[in-house]
């Protein structure tokens, strides 16, 4: 079987999951089963042995946790039996802790016992959770086989063995030991193997020990020749820590007329537009939970160009056509190569232009690499724009504003100012400082950090390098440099959101969006960083200024620290 069709329309509930199941993934804004979930999860709940290409990104964490937890007993109803029903296998640590945690999220509402168990961490917690009682074991190969020769993992009621990244642990030299593991298992067991690739030794471990298995490879021929040649596409590589910080650098670079940016989930769709709003974009949110007529009106404000970001899911975005798109963002890289073709199709459309960028965190690469396959198409890995090459932008734009000015040649009125200031300064200089004004006005930043670079060939050893920071909009404990911090005294209560904040700065003061930091809103008030040297202009133009209809004090935050101190 390949999974080549889109096959849209299928839902989680089509494939059987049980209710608390499809709560939790709700939740979770999973809108749509990724292809593998689409292939793997029935089989998997009917009790089918599989085989599955498939690498990090294509959603098959879940594809086997859910069919896992869709036959853990209802929660209070723990069976006697103290050992694992389910021992999944893993390279390393962090895919061990990843995975648990996979299975923690979607079971938790199950009750579902989960530890992870890995070489390098106290044994002696470990002992304590097995001997309490588990329901899902996620281990190393050379731990797993520590606790089962010491007797302390008990494989005697394991329903399945789960290989994941089979072709890593082949790599680490855990053959040996997954042999034995399996030896351990019972013999009526299921078993399911995951691999980015297939090479011949896998083919062997799957002749051995997988009984008529279930076959799901990546789909070849679908998404072949789809893609226009128009479609300019690039990829970078960036700690998720960074993504926000990464994508606003983008669009600053590309000043895309409007772009669509994609997300997995309704939350991440939530979040994100709220957290570019903040930053001073103009961003609307469209997933499958929004009314028809939300949606409605979302598009009418992408065409109207009232909004120039419009962040979605695939299920909201699918039928879109909007002419103005110049860009196709994958906030991280796509569940399948079709996704992807399909993604990127929204621009390039009837002979334009456009450009396909991707995120991707590091261990998502593989599967940039498996799109390029399937694709037949390059997507070249670029280096993120960095803080000069953003001025160096900002220095084009404001170039081309002036020039623009120039052809118009409307000028006159402004020819006694240069006269004047020509008795006493060269005319260079006079035209310097008026670049100098019209560039700060178009919104230059003083500084802005460098988002750190991953180099390539780091990459494919996933899960090392990658930070799990929250993303961008928070403030940090202490201001960012060069930055100070505003308190203001209206918050959630008042209905206050980011976007409300970021326009009345703009709106009253000579700062841009771009300027604007990280925002904070409690309850009764809300933090903004802006420019150290542009903190008393904010404060002063913003003196009398009303903020959703309503007055507030704005005042430098360590004052206001200050004084209740004294
Ligand atoms: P994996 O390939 O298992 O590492 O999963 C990649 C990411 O996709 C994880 O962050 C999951 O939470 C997310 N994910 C998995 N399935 C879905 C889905 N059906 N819809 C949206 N996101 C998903």
């Amino acid at each position: 079987m390949t999974m080549n069709d889109t096959g849209g329309d299928v839902t989680f509930a089509d494939l059987g999951l049980r209710p608390e199941l499809l709560d939790v993934l709700a939740t979770l804004g999973y809108e749509e089963p990724t292809p593998i979930q689409r292939e793997a999860i029935l089989p998997l709940v009917q009790g089918h042995d599989l085989l599955g290409q498939a690498a990090t990104g294509t959603g098959k964490t879940a594809a086997f946790a859910l069919p896992m937890l869709q036959r853990m007993p209802p929660p209070g109803d723990q069976s006697e039996q103290n050992g694992p029903l389910t021992l999944v296998l893993v390279p390393t640590r962090e895919l061990a802790i990843q995975v648990s945690e996979a299975f923690h999220r979607y079971g938790r509402v199950l009750g579902t016992r989960v530890l992870p168990i890995y070489g390098g961490a106290p044994i002696g917690r470990q002992l304590q959770a097995l001997k309490r009682g588990v329901d899902v074991v996620v281990a190393t190969p050379g731990r797993a086989l520590d606790h089962i020769r010491r007797g302390t993992l008990d494989l005697e009621g394991l329903r399945t063995v789960v290989l994941d990244e089979a072709d890593e642990m082949l790599d680490m030299g855990f053959a040996e030991d997954i042999e034995e593991i399996i030896a351990a298992a019972p013999e009526d067991r299921q078993t399911v193997l995951f691999s980015a690739t297939l090479p011949p030794r896998i083919d062997g471990i799957a002749r051995r020990h997988l009984r008529n298995p279930v076959r799901l490879e990546m789909g070849r021929a679908a998404a072949e020749g789809q893609t226009t040649p128009l479609v300019e596409q690039r990829a970078y590589l960036v700690a998720r820590a960074h993504k926000a910080a990464a994508l606003g650098r983008l669009l600053d670079i590309e000043a895309p007329t409007a772009a669509i940016i994609f997300c997995r989930t309704r939350d991440e769709v939530d979040q994100l537009t709220e957290t570019m709003n903040g930053r001073g974009y103009r961003a609307e949110a469209l997933h499958g939970g929004m009314e028809q007529e939300q949606r409605d009106r979302v598009m009418s404000r992408l065409r109207a160009g009232t909004a120039d970001l419009l962040i979605a899911t695939d299920v909201a975005a699918r039928g879109l056509d909007v002419e103005q798109l110049t860009h196709v963002v994958n906030y991280n890289v796509p569940s399948a190569p079709e996704a992807y073709v399909h993604r990127i199709g929204r621009v390039g459309r009837a002979g334009r232009e456009g450009v396909a960028l991707t995120l991707a965190e590091p261990r998502e690469h593989r599967m940039l690499k498996a799109i390029e396959r399937v694709t037949q198409q390059q997507i070249p890995v670029k280096r993120l724009p960095s803080v000069a090459d953003l001025r160096a932008r900002r220095m084009e734009l404001t170039r081309g504003a002036l020039e623009e000015v120039l052809i118009q040649d409307d000028l006159a009125p402004f020819h006694a100012v240069v006269e004047s200031l020509a008795d006493e300064f060269d005319l260079m200089e006079i035209a310097m400082a008026a670049v100098k004004l019209a560039h700060e006005a178009g919104g230059s930043v003083p500084d802005e950090q460098e988002i750190p670079e991953i180099a390539p060939r780091n990459v494919e050893k996933r899960g090392k390098q990658w930070e799990s920071a929250p993303d961008g909009r928070r403030v940090t404990r202490s201001p960012a440099g060069g930055m100070a911090r505003l308190f203001f005294g209206l918050g959630r209560s008042a209905g206050i959101r980011p976007q409300d904040l970021v326009g009345a700065i703009t709106g009253e003061s000579r700062l841009n969006g771009r300027d604007v930091g990280g925002i904070e809103i409690a309850d009764r008030f809300s933090l903004v960083e802006v420019p150290q040297n542009m903190a008393d202009e904010v404060i002063d133009a913003l003196r009398g200024a009303t903020i959703k209809g309503r007055r507030t004090t704005i005042r430098r935050e360590r004052e206001q620290r200050r004084r209740t101190r004294d």
